[in-house]
């Protein structure tokens, strides 16, 4: 029901982006950190990161710039994933522990009376036994992780779900509203590159940055009560000390990114 009513959510993001303007006394980004902590033997690592917040008396939380004027503003789109028909469906697992059973399984087929759903890395989602499992292949004799408690529900239950020796990952239902792929990935890419016009060129800090815009935007579709969400990042990593001894030298991050999105309409 839900999904049906909402199939489009339309955003504005705002970007902000001011300088932190650490100085040799005072830290504002809150890292502060060793630049090469492999120039140190484990035994003064371990020295130092006692010592090191007296010390330095810097603080550890990073300072957020008032952010006044935004660098960009920009419309995004994103779309619901909506089932074609009944046997359509698309079940999204988040997993620390196998990365092959991430991602979005969609159904395939059938097996014990129940659907089968299959991910992108091959592995599958089936029901045997009275509960609901996930293995990284098509073998429905062995499975990596499966639902809490013996569930007849027609379709994965949405939750924690265990692994057969260690581990966990959450699983959200057909019932959960997901947004379309590649709407999705049009909406990353779009606040991507308004990143790199605007305030952050550095590949790796992108990257960074990447996981955690899909989620928010993620959470746009899969909860029709969010209206507004923030986001802070840290961009422009230097380095202070003495240029020839990697000993001295602290990071620091020249650039306070804030990120603003608001829904616009949803229809
Ligand atoms: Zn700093």
């Amino acid at each position: 029901m839900l999904r049906s009513k909402l199939s489009e959510v339309h955003l504005e993001v705002k970007l902000f982006a001011e300088s932190f303007g650490c100085t040799e006394e005072h830290c504002k980004c809150g890292c502060n950190r060793l630049a090469h902590p492999e120039a140190f033997s484990d035994l003064e690592l371990e020295a130092m990161d006692c010592a090191d917040l007296e010390w330095m008396g810097h603080p550890s939380s990073s300072l957020r710039p008032e952010f006044k004027v935004p660098v960009s503003i920009h419309r995004v789109c994103l779309q619901a994933f909506v089932p074609g028909n009944a046997s359509d469906g698309c079940v999204r697992v988040h997993c620390h522990y196998n990365p092959k059973c991430l991602g979005e399984y969609m159904s395939c087929g059938f097996f014990n009376g129940h659907k089968l759903y299959k991910n992108n890395d091959g592995a599958h989602i089936f029901y045997k036994d009275g509960k609901w499992r996930i293995n990284i292949d098509e073998a429905t004799d062995a499975w990596i992780m499966s639902s809490q408690n013996d569930v007849s529900s027609d379709t994965p239950p949405t939750g924690l779900w265990f692994g057969s020796d260690a581990g966990m990952c959450l699983v959200d239902g057909e019932e959960v509203a997901q947004p379309e792929g590649s709407s999705l990935q049009k909406a990353i890419q779009m606040v991507k590159s308004q990143l790199r016009e605007t305030c952050c060129q550095e590949r790796s800090a992108l990257t960074d940055m990447q996981q955690e815009i899909e989620d928010v935007l993620r959470a746009f579709i899969k909860s029709p009560d969010l209206s507004y969400r923030q986001l802070y990042f840290q961009a422009g990593k230097y380095e202070v000390g003495e240029r020839y001894d990697p000993r001295t030298q602290r990071k620091h991050f020249s650039t306070a990114i804030k990120m603003e999105l608001k829904v616009l309409h949803t229809s």
